[in-house]
């Protein structure tokens, strides 16, 4: 069982390699902005609430976030490994994760991050934003405030999966399939 958490900021292109790498080592995907996305989708009560902070470009609150990817991965038992992205973001649901898969024996293998710079990936969201119909990607104000959260909350993680001997990154900016074959080096090296 191998599981990879892909980090990076917002765009650095974790939902596109996540696709590919999901389906070259045979791992169960799990994208928290997706779920997130998929609620909203379906007008659920999750989905309303999340709707209410995603809208601003702050992060969803931790104990709605943590006890959904937790119901994700009981929903996937027969799972050879999870790919989860754009989870953890705080160290409260790092400490969360580590918590929950040493529950089932399990830990995480590796984290890898897409490293990329903050004015390339404000234009690519911006671009992103006139054909994806996310909101979040449509106005600047909101990108910035994402990337305030990210720098304030989630690049804390970089140092807590560096004290675990589990931290990698790999440039981010290239082809899609430059990355790919990045981050499947460091995965490769993880068997
Ligand atoms: P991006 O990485 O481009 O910001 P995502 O789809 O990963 O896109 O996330 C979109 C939004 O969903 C975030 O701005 C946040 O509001 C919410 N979200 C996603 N994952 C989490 C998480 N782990 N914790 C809290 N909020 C989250």
């Amino acid at each position: 069982m191998i599981n990879i958490v892909l980090f990076g900021k917002p765009g650095a292109g974790k939902g596109t390699q996540a696709e590919f790498l999901k389906t070259k080592y045979n791992l169960t995907h799990l994208s928290t902005g997706d779920i997130f996305r998929y609620n909203i989708k379906g007008n659920t009560d999750l989905g309303k609430l999340a709707k209410t902070f995603m809208d601003k470009g702050e992060l969803v609150p931790d104990e709605v976030t943590i006890k959904m990817l937790e119901s994700e991965c009981n929903n996937n038992p027969d799972s050879s490994g999870f790919l989860f992205d754009g989870f953890p973001r705080t160290i409260s649901q790092a400490e969360a994760l580590d918590a929950f898969l040493e529950s089932k024996n399990d830990t995480i293998t590796a984290t890898v991050a897409l490293e990329a710079d903050d004015e390339i990936l404000v234009k690519r969201l911006l671009e992103r934003g006139k054909t994806s119909g996310r909101p979040d990607d449509q106005d600047e104000e909101k990108i910035r405030n994402r990337y305030q959260e990210y720098n304030e909350k989630t690049a804390p993680l970089m140092d807590y999966y560096k004290g675990q001997n589990k931290f990698q990154s790999v440039n981010g900016i290239g082809s899609i399939a430059e990355i790919t074959e990045r981050l499947s080096m460091v995965i490769n090296s993880l068997k």
